[in-house]
């Protein structure tokens, strides 16, 4: 019901009210003076009966007195006739006898005389008759006595009794009610229309004005509205158009500002996305050329070149790496630019990130002379999740910078854990250098993009100046932050924090010897500060009971001081110290009669490799390279006093890095357009003996990948009509449909280094990813591992006598051809001379065999070339010489398929293989003459 009320409008609820007030101010009116009227009409008519009353008092006085009924019925009849709605009168004596009476209507006489007249229907007036005629006149007619006089004269006879109805007076009355409903009701019908009118107006106007300001709330203002009127309504009506044309005034020019702003945003969001296409393309097309450029230099350091041209190669070489930095660089900074960097969350192996680093750039710290150390504190938790390359970059930015700043001391990675739970841990990592140092007005604005510290020093150090900058978006993606430390005396230090969860992911690798170093006693000879404190509490952590020395002389009087019932049993001795250096003090050690020789472990430099002889001579029992991961000194310590085995570790060299004999004669497809490309791929492939076989576009790739010929392939993502993503979809949709057993091995070769790329050729059915410029190692390593993996398509061979190393015309180096004798023999039933025949044979009919096939090469004539190979793979097969007869097969299979490239290639190895095959006979035929 209050609902209902609540949503009357507000011209319903003026209406009810201003009629109601009027109701109420007229019906209150019209009753009072009704109430009044009627009030009057019975006073009156109680007057009148009174005066009556009196008058027949009077004219029945002497009639009463005497007793006289007839007159007092006349005159009481007489007044029947004049009192309106009189009933009938009654003239009582002093007694109250009824004298005379005198009726209208008997009927109410005799309810009266029964007493059950009705009070309310009639007035009952009585008046006295009393004695008011002088006291002479009742003198006169002997009614009264002298001594009564007095008295008399106030005495009274009786009393008259005049009844009266009162129908009459309440026919008045309600005569006089219907007049007042008649008068309200016209007052109503008049008022209300007029109430209604006015209400109705008013509320119109309000309605205009609700809806009005309903417009301007929702925002458009184009609605004018004009007031009709000057009453209160009006001025609110000109005051709410006032407020009107203020905001829509004000809300055009925000709408241009906002459309301007707009505007402008989208034309820097376009700029921006224009500049990150820019980038990515600009990247992509720069990293094509210097893939040529890197590839090609790599292909002319495999070749024999003089001093001068190995350092320019070298030299050209490192420019392009320059190159290849600031491009990736500058990428980078653009993503974190735009936005588009994301970080991963994976679990991550924080002390291998850490050490690995510092074992990569360990060369570029010996070459500063500079020693580089990693310290990693007790408490920090090894497992961590995180981005495992941002966290790394950051770390290679901080300590490339360290050592590019630094020439002489140290430069220490630290990491240290500030807090730690069961899930996560603060970690901070530094990186502290001796070096130049930075001016502290410089400091802050180093983080900032571009920025170094002068001039000068940029033409003396290089850099881009983005280093920082990207570390410190980076690290802000990490959720953490990142600084330069204010008190340092000498050098600066750079530092990061960040929040790091705690994963289980990765195995604790339990070091085997765990607990074996329990007790010894150890002496530390390091002239590095920071050295020797992580070493002690290393070993002091391991369960030893470390001292540690500046130099050799002072720790040759502690060994000589040691008692003979507690000596020292391990020493680590640094070998690069000033005065003393590593080994002369080991052989002094060993020399010195009053000390027992304790177990000498030596930490080298790359430059300074103890061989194998230092260690049997020094009875080393390990010489590790720095800086050395502090679990490999325990290990290695802990074998030797276990099995007495000795360690060496060595740092990674490029250049002997890697067994790449497994890809020899293994097949490969090259899908990739660029011609620049193809040369460097096809060569770097051939440089390890794979025969490859290139296609410039994706459908081709499709139909040679899936002819089961290849071991693996090498796919381009951008390629003309199909490129490289469909491709691959394509080949892995008819692996499934031919239900292949195995699935090829696609290798993503992109010039993209873009977030996602990655995920996006894993996603299409690749396998693993390159990018380009094509690093030879990475390259190898990769193609080994798929390898390992998938079918051969060369045949095994047995190793079998001496295995001359060949030099092909190109100078490379390639596996020599081996003979698997024991197979040839069983060919031959076991006779050595059958043998011995066959492997004449062979010569004889290979004497020319190369020339022919080059010749025949150049002159296209593929088919005679099919059938040559075809001889010599039989021939081949027949002396065990697997790896030729696989050469031949490779050869025989390019020509039928007329791929002229590929013949070419193949040549090359067959008369590579014959050569080194025939250079083989004479030692295996004589060995066979010798035993038949
Ligand atoms: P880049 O090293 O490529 O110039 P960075 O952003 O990595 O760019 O470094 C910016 C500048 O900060 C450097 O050019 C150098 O002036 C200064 N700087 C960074 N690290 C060090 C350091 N360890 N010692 C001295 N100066 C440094």
């Amino acid at each position: 019901m209050l609902d209902k009320v609540a949503t009357v409008g507000i011209r319903g609820r003026a209406i009810v009210v201003v009629a109601s007030l009027i109701v109420c101010a007229v019906l209150g009116a019209s009753v009072s003076s009704a109430l009044r009227t009627n009030r009057i009409l019975s006073q009156n008519q109680q007057a009148s009966i009174e005066g009556y009353g009196s008058s027949l008092a009077s004219a029945i006085e002497l009639s009463l007195a005497v007793g006289d009924v007839q007159e007092m019925k006349r005159l009481a009849g007489s007044f029947i006739e004049l009192i309106p709605d009189v009933s009938f009168i009654v003239i009582e004596d002093q007694d109250g006898n009824p004298k005379a009476v005198e009726t209208a209507d008997l009927s109410s006489y005799e309810r009266y005389v029964a007493g059950q007249l009705d009070p309310k229907a009639y007035q009952v007036s009585r008046v006295n008759v009393e004695a008011m005629a002088s006291g002479l006149l009742y003198e006169d007619i002997g009614i009264y006595t002298d001594d009564t006089r007095d008295s008399n004269a106030l005495n009274t006879h009786g009393s008259i009794v005049i009844v009266v109805s009162n129908h009459g007076l309440w026919a008045s009355q309600n005569a006089q009610w219907k007049a007042l409903f008649v008068t309200l009701g016209v007052i109503m019908a008049i008022s209300m229309p007029l109430v209604f009118l006015f209400v109705t107006g008013w509320a119109n106007r309000l309605t205009a004005l609700i809806k009005f300001s309903q417009y301007i709330t929702t925002g458009d203002y184009t609605h004018e509205m004009i007031a009709t009127k000057k009453d209160e309504i009006g001025k609110l009506v000109d005051a709410y158009e006032h407020m009107r044309v203020a905001i829509r005034e004000r809300n055009d020019s925000e709408q241009l500002r906002q459309r301007e702003l707009q505007e402008a945003r989208d034309q820097a969001d376009n700029a921006n996305q224009a500049k990150s296409q820019f980038l990515a393309h600009m990247s992509h097309e720069i990293r094509t050329p210097i893939n040529g450029v890197v590839g090609m230099l790599e292909l002319l350091s495999m070749t024999q070149l003089d001093e001068k041209q190995r350092k320019q190669v070298r030299t050209a070489t490192s420019s392009a790496d320059s190159l290849l930095c600031l491009i990736n660089d500058i990428l980078d900074f653009s993503k974190i630019e735009a936005g588009h960097m994301q970080i991963e969350e994976v679990p991550v192996d924080l002390y291998d990130i850490v050490e690995s680093v510092a074992e990569m750039l360990a060369h570029k710290a010996i070459e500063n002379g500079v020693e580089l150390i990693c310290d990693l504190g007790t408490n920090v938790p090894r497992n961590i999740t995180g981005d495992p390359t941002k966290l790394r970059q950051v770390v290679i930015n901080l300590v490339n910078n360290a050592i590019k700043f630094t020439s002489e001391g140290e430069v220490v990675i630290r990491v240290g854990c500030d807090a730690r739970d069961e899930q996560s841990c603060d970690l901070r990592i530094s990186v502290s250098d001796t070096g130049i140092g930075i001016p502290k007005e410089q400091r802050d604005r180093l983080f900032k993009s571009f920025s170094q510290v002068d001039a000068s020093t940029t033409r003396k150090f290089g850099g881009t100046g983005l280093g920082l900058a990207i570390s410190k978006g980076f690290v802000e993606l990490m959720g953490g932050s990142i600084g330069i430390s204010e008190d340092r005396e000498i050098g600066s230090e750079f530092w990061f924090t960040f929040k790091a969860g705690i994963s289980d992911n990765i195995a604790q690798p339990n070091s085997i010897f765990e607990g074996v170093l329990e007790n010894m006693r150890a002496i530390i000879i390091d002239d590095n500060q920071t050295n020797r404190d992580i070493y002690m509490e290393a070993l002091t952590n391991w369960g030893l009971r470390p001292d540690a020395y500046p130099d050799g002389y002072t720790a040759l009087e502690a060994l000589r001081a040691a008692p003979a019932e507690d000596p020292f049993m391990l020493a680590i001795l640094d070998m690069q110290m000033p005065g003393m250096d590593g080994v002369q003090l080991a052989d002094a050690i060993k020399g010195d009669k009053d000390i027992n020789t304790p177990t000498m472990v030596m930490l080298t430099s790359m430059y300074h490799t103890a061989d194998s002889d230092d260690l049997v001579n020094l009875s080393l029992a390990a010489c590790l390279q720095k800086p050395v991961r502090l679990s490999t000194l325990h290990d290695a310590l802990a074998q030797y006093m276990s099995d007495g085995r000795q360690v060496v570790t060595r740092m990674s060299n490029p250049d002997t890095e890697g067994d790449n004999q497994s890809l020899v004669g293994v097949r490969a497809l090259v899908a990739e357009d660029n011609s620049v490309n193809q040369m460097v791929i096809g060569e770097l492939l051939k440089s390890v003996g794979i025969i490859a076989k290139i296609v410039d576009n994706g459908a081709d790739a499709v139909s040679e990948a899936t002819t089961g010929e290849y071991a693996f392939v090498l796919m381009d993502c951008e390629m003309p009509e199909v490129d490289g993503f469909e491709a691959t979809r394509w080949i892995r949709k008819q692996e499934l449909t031919n239900n292949q057993a195995g699935r090829i091995p696609i290798i993503a070769l992109t010039a993209n280094a873009i977030q996602g790329d990655r995920e996006r050729c894993i996603d299409a059915g690749m396998d693993d990813y390159l990018t380009k410029p094509i690093n030879a190692k990475k390259l190898f390593a990769t193609l080994r591992s798929w390898n390992r993996e998938a079918p051969k398509t060369q045949t095994k061979t047995k190793p079998l006598g001496a295995q001359p190393t060949l030099t092909i015309r190109n100078g490379f180096s390639v596996q020599s051809e081996q003979i698997d004798m024991e197979g040839a023999l069983e060919r031959c039933a076991g006779s050595k001379a059958v043998l011995k025949m066959v492997f004449e044979e062979f010569a004889r009919v290979t004497t020319a065999i190369e020339e022919k096939l080059v010749a025949l090469a150049q002159s296209g004539e593929l088919t005679t070339i099919a059938s040559e190979a075809h001889s010599l793979k039989g021939s081949a097969s027949n002396i065990g010489a697997d790896q030729l007869a696989a050469a031949a097969k490779s050869l025989e299979h390019a020509a039928k398929a007329q791929d002229l490239e590929q013949v070419n290639h193949a040549v090359e190895y067959v008369t590579t293989g014959i050569q080194s095959v025939r250079k083989a006979l004479p030692g295996l035929i004589e060995s066979l003459q010798r035993a038949a």
